[in-house]
């Protein structure tokens, strides 16, 4: 657009999507939304919201105007995914996917295979390993060694699905000079137990300091800025508009920036940012992270850069259950492991203290029971319930806990991907059965009062909006439709409230609801088209059929017809 032309479109003849509730509020497990019929935008933004019959639908009829039948199609505000990796998710893209594999077998034969048929790349770099895969053995880079048939012996680097882990060959410790690491608050480097030499896997805050950085850093700003780009694009074909990136730092952010000067100052998306504070020796190791946030969101806010912003800091509190790393306040089950949190109240103390002084908000990540209960401890006395303090994940949730997000005004940032039944094998076992019934308790988060914000993961999860929505109405799994397992059913958010918390509720997680996340006059013209059937059962059916960015088609399913 040269920006002169002001093209005005209407569509009608749809179902155009209303939740019917104030951003920051719940709409409930029964409350049905509200359809208008027809849209109008104008510009960048939306003119009206009603029906043909309207006065200033009437009024564009009379004018020029581009008018097209939905012929029946729901559009949906452009959903804002409330918690994803950007640059991880565009890297993982073209990583090896192993998330199909089963066994050691099948990881070691998937790698030999993609080795022979890629033998120009540098490093061979695989994404998807669960250790339900490879379990009861004790993984390490022997396993991996000799799988590059090219006989180039390239360092071979493994993410599991959940990102928390990673699993090199002895090239792969060679390169980023892993057997120099020293140990790290929160983090741990496996060693063999003869010979104390590292053995190749390296969890949590291991991951995060050394082998993210070092990925991050031998990436060409090239290859980061096109990783960027092809997750845009991922995003926009699924029904995205927006993005929380959960854990930004210094390399995604300088590639974001030279992502935006490529594209003349326009990467079609909605981007807030929570800076990613580690676990550092010091409490002053903490606050220089924090202050590093400060400065940055001075500069990149609301006002200066709407679409690409830093809007608070991040935490890693715990783990996740499937690794035994979640804090849990009784021992795990199969082993009577104890497991705390990767930050005390202490530690956690000045970092939210001051975050919340500069304006910031504060993001902690909680899957635990134990670790969920320290930082709602946390949170409700230093955090301002008016900036929107947020919990991310809460698996494992007390009644007690999952009430007072609400009474403190805590948003519940819950990714249902996470709570696919098919995931979950493991749980009964590491968590017993007990347990297993306070498992993704959204309905109290829900009825509790606190803010919801759907979010994917990505590229820990699938990444659909709409697969999303599915898990957390049904419950049941969107990995394996035919897996009939329902996890806690009475948890279930109604569909109306799950698909207005994945775009008011994530737009009002971070303080953009006046401008995205709701079809109405004068906001954004950030939508999606989506062919579907509004029953929770029906969502796996949905198609997103076009997507719709500041008043501009960015995405168009190959078998939409244009119709004007
Ligand atoms: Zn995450």
């Amino acid at each position: 657009m040269d920006g002169k032309t002001i093209t005005t479109t209407l569509f009608t003849n749809g179902k155009i999507f209303l939740s019917g509730v104030a951003p920051g509020t719940n709409a409930g497990l029964h409350r049905p939304p509200t359809f208008a019929s027809s849209i109008l935008i104008r510009g960048s933004k939306i003119q009206h919201v009603g029906s043909e019959s309207d006065e200033p639908i009437a009024t564009a009829l009379a004018q020029s105007v581009t008018v097209r039948d939905l012929q029946g199609k729901t559009v949906l505000p452009g959903f804002v995914d409330g918690h994803m990796h950007l640059m991880l998710l565009g890297q993982s893209l073209t990583k090896l996917d192993l998330g199909k594999c089963k066994s050691l077998d099948d990881i070691q034969a998937t790698i030999r295979a993609h080795a022979a048929a890629n033998p120009d790349v540098e490093r061979i770099l695989c994404r998807g390993w669960m250790h339900s895969m490879t379990f009861p053995k004790q993984v390490a880079c022997a396993d991996l060694d000799g799988l590059d048939v090219s006989g180039k012996d390239r360092p071979i680097l493994i993410d599991t699905k959940d990102l928390h882990s990673a699993w090199l060959n002895t090239a792969g410790i060679k390169e980023l000079g892993a057997d120099r690491w020293a140990d790290v608050p929160g983090g741990t480097i496996e060693r063999d137990e003869a010979t104390g030499k590292v053995s190749g896997v390296f969890h949590e805050a291991a991951n995060i300091t050394y082998v993210w950085p070092y990925l991050a850093k031998v990436a060409t700003m090239e290859q980061r800025t096109d990783a960027i780009m092809a997750a845009v694009t991922a995003y926009h074909a699924a029904g995205y508009t927006g993005m929380i990136d959960m854990a930004m730092d210094q390399g995604s952010w300088d590639a974001l920036q030279e992502a935006l000067i490529k594209s003349a100052g326009k990467v079609p998306m909605r981007i807030a940012a929570y800076w990613l504070v580690k676990p550092g020796e010091t409490a002053a190791d903490n606050l220089k992270q924090v202050e590093r946030a400060v400065e940055l969101a001075r500069e990149y806010n609301s006002k200066t850069t709407p679409d690409c912003r830093i809007v608070g800091v991040k935490v890693i509190c715990d783990g996740i259950i499937d690794a035994c790393t979640a804090g849990l306040s009784e021992p795990y089950s199969h082993n009577a492991h104890t497991e705390v949190p990767l930050w005390t109240a202490e530690q956690l103390e000045p970092v939210v203290k001051r975050a919340t002084e500069a304006g910031l908000q504060v993001a902690l990540h909680a899957i635990g029971d134990e670790t969920i209960r320290v930082v709602v401890d946390v949170l409700s006395r230093f955090a301002k319930p008016e900036l929107r303090p947020r919990v991310e994940h809460i698996e494992l949730a007390s009644e007690a806990d999952a009430k007072r997000l609400g009474e403190f005004g805590i948003t519940s940032s819950i990714q249902p991907v996470h709570a696919d039944p098919a995931i979950l094998r493991a749980w009964p076992k590491l968590l017993g059965e007990h347990r297993c019934k306070r498992a993704f308790p959204y309905r109290d988060f829900a009825d509790g009062g606190s803010p919801l914000a759907l979010g994917s993961d990505a590229p820990t999860a699938p990444h659909s909006p709409l697969g999303n929505v599915y898990v957390s109405t049904t419950r049941r799994s969107y990995r394996e439709l035919e897996y009939e397992t329902v996890v806690n059913g009475h948890f279930a958010l109604g569909l109306c409230e799950a698909v207005a918390a994945g775009t008011e509720g994530a737009a009002y997680s971070c303080f953009d609801e006046g401008r995205i996340g709701r079809l109405e006059k004068g906001l954004k013209a950030d939508f999606v088209v989506v062919d579907m059937e509004w029953e929770r059962e029906k969502l796996v059916e949905a198609n997103v059929v076009e997507t719709w960015f500041d008043g501009e088609r960015v995405y168009a399913a190959a078998a939409a017809a244009e119709t004007e």
